[in-house]
């Protein structure tokens, strides 16, 4: 990607910005609520400067720059999700979930995950875990962007135990006790969970020496979204022609996938755990991947293998 001119960054951010507010501003007269007007006013202000200097950057340094734009919109996502506990008693996480669906409620939580996790990602991959996801903004903030690959065993079914116990710790709750959460509950499963999010990200983050371990090992939302992320239409595409061999992409990627063996192998990435971060794209010195639309049928997960190394 070329570093854009002063003029030209101005009008991409100027677009977005403008964008971001039009929409809105038609969702305020739509529904007669402020809320939307705020949520995607400071949307389009936050990510008018952050986008301004991404763009200007030289695309080996945005692989760091682009925490500007993970916070800008992390911060308004998270921001959203306090609102919706507060003002809706709605829980934006796989409990609120797991509450919503028992209760026939479609709630902010259903809406969430059926944009970020279940149904977006088979338009736009897992862009909202590369780019506005709460937890990985803090996550990407540590001092481990890449690691020693994919652990096996145990490992790899941590994220689907961690499911498994929150839907039925709230089965239980719900059938065994009849308990719904409230406002206050909303807010203090909200809090209460964001901060069990961040402590055990952290600590595998600084253990496993990886940002993204509680990405792989632990998030069940990761999880949910990865069946879609899998037939994407939206993935980073690499060109046979230019690669060079070196696997700088590989080296990078945070979420250890092979993309080198994909690219020879005349496929697009087909990993439903790409997160889109573009680490790969912004590394490459041949200018060998980009994004790219397209339809896959058949998923195939390449993963570098930790015992690998
Ligand atoms: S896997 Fe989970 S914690 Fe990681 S970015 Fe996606 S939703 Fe956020
Ligand atoms: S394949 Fe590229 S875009 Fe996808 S997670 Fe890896 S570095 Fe990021």
């Amino acid at each position: 990607m070329a570093v854009l001119t002063p003029a030209a960054r101005l009008g991409v951010a100027t677009a977005v910005a403008g964008a971001l507010w039009g929409a809105g501003g038609l969702a305020w007269r739509a529904t007669g609520s402020l809320a939307p007007l705020c949520f995607f006013g400071y949307l389009g202000t936050a990510l008018a400067p952050a986008l301004t200097y991404y763009l200007g950057l030289p695309s080996h340094r945005r692989i760091r720059g682009r925490r500007v734009i993970t916070v800008a919109l992390g911060v308004g996502m998270f921001a959203a999700a306090l609102a919706r506990a507060v003002f809706q008693g709605s829980v934006v996480a796989v409990e609120g979930l797991a509450f919503e669906l028992l209760a026939g409620v479609a709630g902010a939580a259903v809406l969430h995950f059926t944009i970020a996790k279940l149904v977006g990602p088979l338009i736009f991959g897992r862009v909202y875990c590369g780019w506005a996801c709460w937890t990985g903004m803090v996550l990407d903030l540590l001092p481990y962007r890449t690691s020693d690959g994919r652990r096996g065993g145990l490992w790899r079914w941590l994220p689907l135990l961690h499911l498994a116990a929150s839907v039925a710790l709230v089965l239980i709750l719900v059938l065994g006790f009849g308990y719904h959460p409230g406002t206050i509950g909303a807010v203090v499963w909200f809090l209460g969970g964001s901060a069990l999010y961040y402590a055990l990200g952290v600590g595998l983050a600084f253990w496993l020496k990886d940002n993204r371990a509680f990405c792989k090992y632990a998030c069940p939302a990761g999880l949910l979204a990865r069946p879609a992320a899998r037939y994407s239409l939206l993935k980073v595409a690499g060109n046979p022609i230019r690669c060079n061999g070196r696997a700088e992409c590989v080296a990078v990627c945070p979420m250890d996938i092979r993309i080198l063996d994909y690219t020879l192998g005349g496929m697009r990435v087909l990993s439903g755990d790409c997160i889109l971060c573009q680490s790969c794209l912004n590394v490459c010195p041949e200018g060998g991947l980009e994004l790219s639309l397209g339809f896959d049928a058949q998923p195939v997960e390449l993963l570098r293998d930790h015992r690998a190394n």
